[in-house]
């Protein structure tokens, strides 16, 4: 083990912060099924890179435009430089209390959740220890990927899904396209129905309308309606039914709904999940590690959601850094079965050295090497962001 000259305390010697870098994605990021869809121009998602003076890089990924990464890792710059890589809680504490004025909540909380991530896998790195280990223990060794894909017209849902129930997927979720958007309740009948008969009786299947989408049309009492419906197909949760600020409603609709209700992806810092789980509104908990605030406030909100009783389900898709450590917390609490992948993003399946692959099983085997325990793939990401050389310049 290392030691220290400067404090025989310190089991290791601090490993400072010397620049953070954001690689912003443009070009392939995966239809949101928008009202304003994602155009290649557009940029959603960005990868985080934190280069030290020991010479070890943590990555990790945020949900948001990477230009307003960019910013913001401006405006963060004199409070991470030169601090302790080693000590992601305190230093991602640090960053969140002194930004309250600068718009928490938003996209300073999804870039600290980028950078958090990134600490961790630093961490990691200097221990040799999986960040699920770090965390406090691996109670899996690999979890089951529900693969995420855009619901279409009920015609089109068997070739929506055969590609991917081929690549050893077990269980699935549908969302947004046209579900809940035509005050047709015979078309969302249809397309669920034809999603059931494409997987066959076997496969889980979760149902995702997405009302966190732009001017949703659709209230309580079609999310009841729908409710009642989904629970003919065997679905196994119903996600972001209603707009994402209605609690009363989600309180309402989970008392009354035959199948379990799911939501939470939109909210960030930990403070804003605990009315929610106070009150009863979800059945399943869905905090994004790119966006919450990162690993350090994620652990927290599970935690607290183990305590009210309320399952918890990953959301940190966004890139193969988000799965990365959305694996390492599957790992971390008792009795994760599920972690959310996007199907058909090159984001994902096009920026490591290893990429993910399912076993025989269609489970993922979760890392258990330093860090997320992932390898990024330095030609893979220079294709989606314009400069990678910053990004991987040690
Ligand atoms: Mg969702």
């Amino acid at each position: 083990m290392l030691t220290t000259g400067h404090n025989p305390s310190t089991a290791l010697p601090p490993v400072r912060i010397r620049s953070i870098v954001a690689a912003p994605l443009f070009g392939e990021s995966p239809k949101g099924g928008w009202s304003a869809e994602i155009r290649p121009e557009d940029s959603i998602h960005a990868l985080i890179a934190v280069h030290t003076d020991a010479g070890i890089t943590g990555y990790g990924s945020v949900f948001t435009d990477g230009r307003l990464v960019q910013a913001a890792l401006k405006v963060l710059e004199p409070l991470f430089l030169g601090e302790n890589a080693l000590q992601p809680e305190r230093v991602t504490e640090k960053l969140h209390q002194n930004t309250f004025w600068m718009g928490r909540g938003g996209t300073l909380t999804h870039t600290i959740s980028g950078i958090d991530i990134a600490l961790w896998d630093i961490l990691g790195k200097a221990t040799g220890l999986s960040v699920g280990s770090l965390l406090g223990g691996r109670y899996i060794e690999r979890v089951r990927p529900y693969c995420s894909l855009l619901m279409e017209m009920p015609d089109r849902m068997h070739d929506v899904v055969a590609p991917y129930k081929a690549r050893g997927f077990k269980a699935f979720k549908v969302g947004w396209g046209p579900f809940g958007r035509t005050n047709d309740a015979g078309l969302d009948r249809a397309i669920i129905a034809a999603t059931r008969d494409a997987l066959g009786p076997d496969v889980q299947l979760f149902v995702d309308p997405g009302a966190s989408d732009a001017h949703w049309p659709q209230g309580l009492k079609w999310a009841l309606r729908s409710a009642e419906m989904l629970a003919d197909y065997q679905v196994g949760w119903f996600e972001e039914a209603l707009k994402p600020d209605a609690l009363e409603d989600f309180c309402t609709l989970r008392r009354a709904s035959p199948v379990p209700i799911a939501g939470g992806e939109v909210l960030t810092r930990r403070q804003s999940f605990l009315p929610w789980l106070e009150r009863g509104a979800f059945d399943i908990v869905q905090p994004d590690v790119t966006k919450v605030g990162g690993i350090s406030e994620q652990r927290r909100i599970v935690w607290m959601a183990q305590d009210y009783g309320v399952r918890y389900v990953g959301h940190g898709w966004n890139t193969a850094l988000g799965v990365a450590a959305d694996l390492q917390l599957a790992t971390a609490f008792p009795g994760v079965d599920l972690v959310e992948f996007i199907g058909g993003s090159p984001y994902v399946d096009g920026i490591l050295r290893e990429p993910f692959v399912l076993d025989a099983d269609g489970m993922l085997p979760i890392p258990n090497k330093p860090g997320l325990g992932i390898e990024l793939d330095p030609a893979g990401v220079a294709r989606y962001t314009p400069d990678a050389e910053p990004f991987f310049a040690a």
